[in-house]
C-alpha cells in the first residue's frame, strides 16, 4: 500500500513539474517589457505579465487591449498621470478574447470595442478558449467585455485622424488580430520577442492551433506594407524595426 502511494506521490510531482516547466517556459528568454512610450502617440502600459498600450487619437485615445486586472488600475493610473479620464478613451481594439486581455475593458464603458467575429464569444465571456491551458481554466467570470463592432480583415478602422488596421490572424484564437496604428504593429499573444531578435510563436499550451498561428505569422509578413516602425507584443517587450517578422517568415 505505501508502495503504490508513494508511485502514486512520484508520478503527481513529476505531473506538476512537466506542467510548470511547459508553462514557465512560455515565459523564458523574452526582451522585457517596460512601462513608457514605444513610438510617436503609442504609449506601452504593462499590468503584471500582460501589455496594454495606449495610442493617442485626435480627441482622446484608444487601447490595445485592457489587461487581465478588471479595475484596470494601472490603465487608469496612466490615463490620470496625462490629465485623461476613462472616458478619454474611444475604441479598444482587441487583440484576442482571453480573458487576460479584455478584463480592464469594463471601466471604459464608453469606449466602442472592435474584435473579430471569431473572438466574440471569448471576449464576451461566452465561450471558453480551446487552447489545452485556456480549456482547463474554462470561462473567467468577471472578466470579459461586450463587444460593439466586428472587425473586417485587412480593413482600418478611421478614428479622426488615426487608421488602425487589422488583420485576422488565427492559431493563438480564432479571431486572434495583429493591428498596425501609429508605424507599430500589435501581435497580442500570436507572437513574442525574443532576447536573441528573433520573433516566436506563441507558445502552444496556450493556444488553439500552433501550426495555424506560424502560418499566419508567415502570411501576416507579406500583408503588411513598409513603413512599420515597431513590432508590438503582449507578454514580452518590443522590437525596435520590423524585421524579425521577416525573418522570421523566410526561415526554413
Ligand atoms: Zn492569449
Amino acid at each position: 500500500m505505501k508502495r503504490v502511494l508513494l508511485i502514486v506521490g512520484i508520478v503527481f510531482v513529476a505531473l506538476f513539474g512537466v506542467f510548470f516547466a511547459t508553462v514557465g517556459s512560455a515565459f523564458v528568454g523574452l526582451v522585457p517589457a517596460a512601462d513608457g512610450p514605444v513610438a510617436p502617440g503609442v504609449q506601452l502600459v504593462r499590468d503584471g505579465y500582460v501589455n496594454a498600450y495606449l495610442i493617442d487619437l485626435d480627441d482622446g485615445v484608444a487601447l490595445v487591449d485592457c489587461g487581465n486586472d478588471p479595475e484596470a488600475k494601472t490603465l487608469l493610473a496612466a490615463l490620470k498621470a496625462r490629465n485623461l479620464e476613462p472616458s478619454s478613451v474611444k475604441a479598444i481594439f482587441v487583440t484576442h478574447g482571453h480573458p487576460d486581455h479584455v478584463a480592464g475593458c469594463q471601466q471604459f464603458p464608453g469606449a466602442a470595442v472592435y474584435v473579430f467575429e471569431g473572438d466574440r464569444g471569448l471576449a464576451e465571456g461566452t465561450e471558453a478558449g480551446k487552447g489545452p491551458l485556456p480549456k482547463f481554466m474554462g470561462i473567467q467570470k468577471g472578466k470579459s467585455v461586450k463587444v460593439t463592432n466586428v472587425l473586417v480583415d485587412a480593413a482600418t478602422v478611421q478614428l479622426g485622424g488615426v487608421g488602425v488596421t487589422a488583420w485576422n490572424i488565427p492559431g493563438h484564437t480564432g479571431g486572434s488580430a495583429a493591428f498596425l496604428a501609429r508605424g507599430v504593429l500589435f501581435f497580442g499573444d500570436s507572437a513574442t520577442a525574443q532576447s536573441d531578435g528573433k520573433l516566436r510563436p506563441a507558445p502552444w499550451v496556450f493556444s488553439d492551433d500552433l501550426e495555424q498561428c506560424k502560418a499566419s505569422l508567415r502570411g501576416l509578413a507579406a500583408k503588411v506594407p513598409a513603413g512599420v516602425s515597431k513590432l508590438a507584443f503582449a507578454h514580452s517587450g518590443v522590437f525596435e524595426n520590423a524585421s524579425a517578422l521577416g525573418e522570421y517568415a523566410k526561415a526554413p
